[in-house]
């Protein structure tokens, strides 16, 4: 009970209307509405009951600031002229003034209508759903965000059924389930956390797919999608016969990263995985360098098979005398009867390794595979090179979903270090130094950080704030936590975490 109480005395809190709305739309799509602004020269200061907010001027979109009288109020000396001249500014040019407000009070209209949406769309009720002509989607994600990721998916469907001759046939659409956030992904699938997402292909007529948009990182969540749509269109090559981790994983990593270009509107791949990068190069100098015959000995999936499989499958598409042989192969391994097959589960077959191994040599044309693996080893020295913040992030993450919490640690300082890191990396290893022998005070920092480069993170302010309340800075940690939930006063896993918080003291 005493929960509940405590909750709706801070809804009055939070609830308290502010006596000049202003509203702001940033460039990302995220609107702040029904706040008091201050436009700075370098960005906007946005005031919440529980403290101020600044966003620099590279993340703001449109703003519509109404002066005291409810009016715009010229800053400038050019301005001045203009208005007095009757002319106000609007999307970059200078409009009547009864153009303005009309324009003004329909776009509020529109942006309000908006942030309403996208708050009610985030209940599994309220879901949207759209067809495609190779998906069908239901997803918990503002309208206008989620048709941009569905684009993507038919983009990628089509260039990759070309590249690799398939074709959807009369398997059904499948089904894809895309939710707003991690924590809303992991309550309806019951996933573990470091789960990014998964393709379901068993039973063979209940195939889905269910992916989250990751918070802040557009370009991870396509990485995501890729990999795992990736996994449906090579399922679809056969869809009863399972490919060896090496080549699934293999493939859905290579692929995973590739690149739309919305202008020139194609699709590039072939990019590096940074993040894998830097794990395979760390193992290479710890003299753990893997081979071909082990990397394909390894039946069960592992974390090898997303680094040194990617590197293999690299390899082999990015090498002109390889590449048209190994699609060959691939095809060939679940199509050809000169392969030998063996059971994997539920009717489904596979090829085993010292099967695989000896039509590797054979499709390839190669003397030996030890032959092959010098020449992949010196492509990994030569050709795949990469030391960015990307490389590091994503290193560090994969270590964390692995369990690894000192490399992670180690991934991500140095990530940080290049300076060049992103306002996730930040957040994550803060997070990262508050397990096993944390160190809260490097923590605090790193959060402070993450907030400087993304002053709308709610879950940074959640955390710093229940960082200070720990070491004994109990009022400022509870305006932070209050500040959290005023930028998301309906996330409901920032709730928990408040409650569980003040329960403890
Ligand atoms: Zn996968």
């Amino acid at each position: 009970m005493k929960r509940y109480a405590l909750s709706a005395a801070v809804w009055v809190a939070l609830l308290a209307p502010a006596a000049l709305a202003d509203t702001l739309e940033l460039k990302d799509g995220r609107i702040i509405e029904d706040r008091k602004m201050t436009v700075k020269d370098d960005g906007i200061l946005v005031h919440y009951v529980n403290g101020d907010l600044f966003i620099p001027k590279n993340l703001v979109g449109e703003h519509f600031a109404i002066s005291e009288s409810g009016e715009f109020t010229p800053r400038t000396d050019e301005e001045k002229e203009k208005f007095e001249k009757g002319f106000v500014p609007w999307k970059g040019k200078w409009i009547r003034k009864s153009k303005w407000e009309r324009e003004r009070k329909k776009r509020k209209e529109e942006l309000a209508e908006r942030a309403k949406k996208a708050k009610a769309g985030r209940k599994w009720i309220n879901r949207l759903k759209e067809e495609t002509a190779n998906f069908t989607f239901e997803h918990t994600i503002p309208e206008e965000t989620a048709n941009e990721f569905i684009d993507l998916f038919e983009v990628y469907f089509k260039a990759f059924a070309k590249h690799w001759g398939v074709r959807r046939g009369k398997e059904p659409k499948l089904r894809v389930f895309f939710y707003h956030d991690r924590d809303y992904f992991m309550q309806r699938t019951n996933m573990p956390s470091g789960v990014l997402g998964y393709f379901k292909f068993f039973p063979l007529d209940e195939k889905e797919l269910n992916v989250y948009n990751i918070t802040n990182d557009r370009e991870y969540t396509i990485d995501v999608i890729f990999h795992e749509v990736n996994h449906y269109l090579v399922n679809l090559i056969d869809p009863k016969f399972h490919y060896p981790p090496w080549v699934g994983e293999g493939l859905a990593e290579y692929y995973g990263c590739s690149k739309w270009d919305p202008k020139s509107k194609k699709l590039t791949t072939g990019h590096l995985q940074p993040g894998r990068l830097v794990i395979i190069k760390d193992e290479i100098e710890r003299g753990e360098r893997m081979s071909i015959a082990d990397l394909i000995h390894m039946e069960q999936a592992t974390g090898h098979h997303y680094t040194w499989g990617w590197a293999l499958c690299h390899f082999l598409l990015e090498t002109p005398k390889y590449a048209k042989k190994f699609k060959k192969f691939v095809l060939a391994m679940s199509k050809s009867r000169g392969f030998e097959k063996k059971d994997f589960h539920s009717g489904m077959l596979t090829v085993g390794p010292e099967e695989t191994l000896k039509q590797l040599k054979k499709y390839l044309k190669v003397k030996s595979i030890d032959d092959l693996e010098k020449e992949w080893h010196a492509y990994v020295d030569k050709q795949l090179n990469v030391n960015t913040a990307r490389g590091f992030e994503n290193a560090a993450r994969m270590a964390m979903r692995n369990g690894l919490l000192l490399r992670a640690r180690r991934y991500y300082r140095k990530a940080v270090e290049t300076g060049d890191a992103s306002a996730r990396a930040y957040y994550s290893y803060g997070q990262s130094l508050l397990y096993g022998k944390s160190d809260r005070k490097k923590a605090q920092e790193m959060f402070r950080e993450a907030i400087k480069r993304a002053p709308l993170n709610a879950y940074a302010y959640m955390e710093l704030g229940r960082l200070l309340r720990r070491d004994g800075k109990r009022k400022e940690g509870k305006r932070l936590m209050q500040l959290a939930l005023e930028i998301e006063p309906d996330n409901e896993s920032l709730w928990f975490r408040f409650e569980q918080d003040l329960d403890k003291s």
